[in-house]
């Protein structure tokens, strides 16, 4: 099952979803996926970039700038952590660094994110926690969408632009185009903290919450989702609007789904914020 894919095997299978060089494209990518990929990422990088004419990655850097919540500071329906006391929290803004555009991308994120950081000229926005890069026809135009208060504008941008979501051996789990469905009706919007100078911490609101049952949407977003094998990825390609309307249309009819049951989780969290929305 498992053989080696090219490069020139990837682009023909974005090629085969669809893609072309007027394409712009959000990309979630896991390059185990692929199984061995001749090339390693770099090689997955120029076969995006060799095909779309846009290629955008959320490129978060919150295990190196995030801190917890500060001693007593308590928002509703936020489901954060706080230091247990100032000395801690002063601890953990020490260890903290404040975000720079070179920063290496949150390695769970994926590998390919940060190659394409390193090897390729790209625009990258400046959330302390939650930054996009992008390379490309419309790369600034995208990122210049991210505001510090709505972090998921590019992908704001990348509907108007008629983008699409492609995933590549991810699922909707990694699909953040479904928490900026859920923030537009209300949900899902929470507020953390990053460090954003030496001793200095900022309160970052509208940052988004659980995706683990996403998946949910799977059968709902079928009758719109191109889907190709390449190597052992599965990749898939769905408009960015129809993510949104689907999403849209499942949340606004039920307040609770996409989420998981569980109270504590900050799935509850984001139902909350949603029903205090319907109630005015
Ligand atoms: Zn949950």
């Amino acid at each position: 099952m498992t053989g080696v894919v090219t490069e020139a095997e990837i682009a023909e299978g974005l090629g085969s979803l669809g893609l072309d060089s007027t394409s712009s494209v959000l990309v979630h990518a896991s390059l185990r996926s692929f199984g061995r990929v001749e090339g390693g990422p770099e090689a997955v990088c120029r076969a995006l970039l060799g095909t779309c004419g846009t290629v955008m990655m959320v490129s978060g850097t919150w295990e190196q700038t995030g801190v917890p919540a500060p001693p007593g500071l308590v928002r509703p329906q936020n489901t954060y952590y706080n230091a247990a006391s100032w000395a801690a929290f002063d601890e953990e803004l020490e260890n903290a660094v404040p975000f720079t555009p070179d920063l290496p991308v949150d390695p769970w994120l994926g590998r390919i994110a940060e190659v394409m950081r390193l090897g390729f000229a790209h625009e990258r926005s400046t959330h302390p926690l939650f930054s996009f890069l992008a390379v490309g026809t419309h790369a600034r135009q995208l990122i210049e969408a991210q505001r510090l208060e709505w972090p998921l504008g590019p992908i704001d941008a990348l509907a108007e632009l008629g983008g699409h979501v492609l995933l590549l051996g991810v699922g909707h789990t990694s699909n953040t185009t479904i928490h900026l469905a859920e923030q537009r009706l209300g949900r899902s919007r929470f507020y953390r903290y990053a460090k954003v100078a030496p001793q200095a911490w900022a309160e970052l609101p509208n940052v988004s919450g659980a995706s683990h049952t996403f998946d949910e949407i799977e059968p709902e977003l079928r009758p719109v989702t191109a889907e190709v094998r390449i190597g052992d990825c599965r990749a898939r390609l769905i408009a960015v609007e129809d993510v949104l309307s689907c999403a849209t249309r499942l949340i606004v009819a039920d307040p609770a789904a996409l989420l998981c049951e569980d109270r504590d989780c900050r799935c509850g969290a984001a139902l909350e914020q949603r029903l205090a929305v319907l109630r005015g």
